[in-house]
């Protein structure tokens, strides 16, 4: 080979092996872009977009192929009195503990995130409402247990609903929201199942 051609195999080579690099970044970079986009970024649980986007793919196949899906909503009781008491620091490592040890109850096949402030949602594939009751129930007992630090205990409530011919995302929601807040209103530390005919 003319030393003028091996000259330009080589350059060639030398971009080739730079584009390789930058495609890599790339890729890096998009894929990170993509889990932040779905992330919530003090508890690194999901957020609410990527909680919306699974609720509805699941719904769907919960639909067309008629398995189960449960959903639960976990709220942390009287948290504003954390806030009010302790700051808003405080209260944020309190989300932090909490959304950790709720991570560690979930199955692999669950989808847990954050909903909002204080509130929780595991979107529970292919789980009928009793299995979803032992998980609430399990996440309950769990909270209860723990001792936060700075706070000490905190209990949560707890509300579950399950999928049923004709739902709509909106429907299930509100049957979990009534749940929740009927366990508030009935003291709060406790786990609430769906009214049967609502
Ligand atoms: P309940 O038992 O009825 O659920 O009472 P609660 O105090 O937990 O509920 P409430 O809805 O009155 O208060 C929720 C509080 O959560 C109010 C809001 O300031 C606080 N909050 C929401 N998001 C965050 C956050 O990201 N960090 C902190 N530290 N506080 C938050
Ligand atoms: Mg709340
Ligand atoms: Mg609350």
């Amino acid at each position: 080979m003319s030393r003028a051609l091996s000259y330009f195999v080589g350059v060639i080579k030398d971009r080739e092996e730079k584009l390789q690099t930058i495609n890599a970044d790339l890729k890096l970079a998009h894929h990170n872009l993509e889990r932040i986009a779905v992330t919530d970024r003090l508890t690194g649980l999901y957020n609410r977009t990527k909680l919306d986007e699974v609720f509805a793919n699941e719904l769907a196949r919960a639909q067309r192929y008629d398995v189960p899906l449960a959903v639960v909503m976990a709220d942390i009781d009287k948290f504003k009195l954390v806030n009010d008491t302790y700051g808003h620091q405080v209260g944020d490592s309190v989300l932090c503990e909490f959304s950790t040890i709720v991570r560690n109850l979930v199955r692999d096949t669950d989808t847990l995130g954050r909903w909002g402030g204080e509130e929780f949602l595991i979107i529970c594939s292919h789980i009928d409402m009793n299995d979803a009751y032992i998980l609430a129930e399990r996440i309950r007992s769990t909270i209860v247990a723990h001792s936060f630090s700075v706070v000490g205990p905190k209990s949560c409530s707890l509300g579950v609903a399950s999928y049923r011919p004709g739902d709509t995302v909106a429907t299930i929601m509100s049957r979990v929201d009534a749940a929740l807040y009927e366990a508030k209103q009935n003291g709060r530390n406790r786990v609430v199942l769906e009214r049967e005919s609502t």
